[in-house]
């Protein structure tokens, strides 16, 4: 934790200066271009590996990236996704997965999460990213496999937000798919999914 107050300290001397004028600006605007929803997984730093500046990003971050499909009454993830993209109007959407996730590693390895019940619970909202994996799939292949399957349903239940489904069908938001390469920090476009390349 000392860590962290002494991060604060040095945000306040050496980094907010520079972009001072940016933090007045955002005072009183928020515009963010993109609706960001990855994994909760401290890996994964939406900021750091798109060079994104402060005001940039709209952040919604799940265990296992999870976007539960719609369904009525209303809970934490359901009004980020549509204050995001029906209030901000943000243009495009990303669904983020990464390598070695702790959740598609349980969901692929079968991991016993009795002592997580909760856990257990929210993943169920990955059983059709499961059945999305060929039975065939190689041992050192499903983690992998299932996370882009993954990310690639979580775009579909997206889909079935009204605020989003809405926005699609007038045209004004685009979704993509990507993974996270945590070793080598590269990102993959999930191919099914992405309508985007993540690079210019
Ligand atoms: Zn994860």
């Amino acid at each position: 934790m000392r860590h962290l107050a002494e991060g604060i300290h040095r945000f306040q001397r050496d980094v907010f200066p520079d972009k001072s004028g940016l933090f007045a600006q955002l005072a009183t605007t928020h515009q963010p271009g993109t609706l960001f929803i990855s994994c909760s997984d401290a890996r994964v730093v939406p900021e750091l590996i798109t060079q994104a500046d402060p005001g940039d990003l709209f952040v919604i971050r799940t265990a296992g990236n999870l976007i539960p499909a719609y369904a009525p009454g209303s809970d934490g993830v359901v009004a980020g996704i549509e204050y995001a993209v029906a209030v901000l109007g943000v243009q495009d959407v990303i669904v983020c997965g990464h390598s070695s996730c702790g959740a598609m590693t349980a969901l692929a390895e079968g991991h016993d999460l009795t002592g997580a019940p909760a856990v257990a619970d929210w993943l169920r909202h990955a059983d059709v990213s499961r059945a999305r994996i060929a039975a065939d799939t190689a041992d050192e292949e499903k983690v992998p496999a299932l996370v882009r399957a993954n990310v690639a349903a979580q775009l579909a239940n997206l889909a079935t937000h009204p605020s989003v489904a809405r926005a699609l069908a007038e045209g004004d938001v685009r979704l993509h798919g990507w993974v996270f390469d945590i070793p080598t920090g590269t990102v993959e476009e999930v191919d099914d999914a992405a309508r985007q390349a993540p690079a210019a």
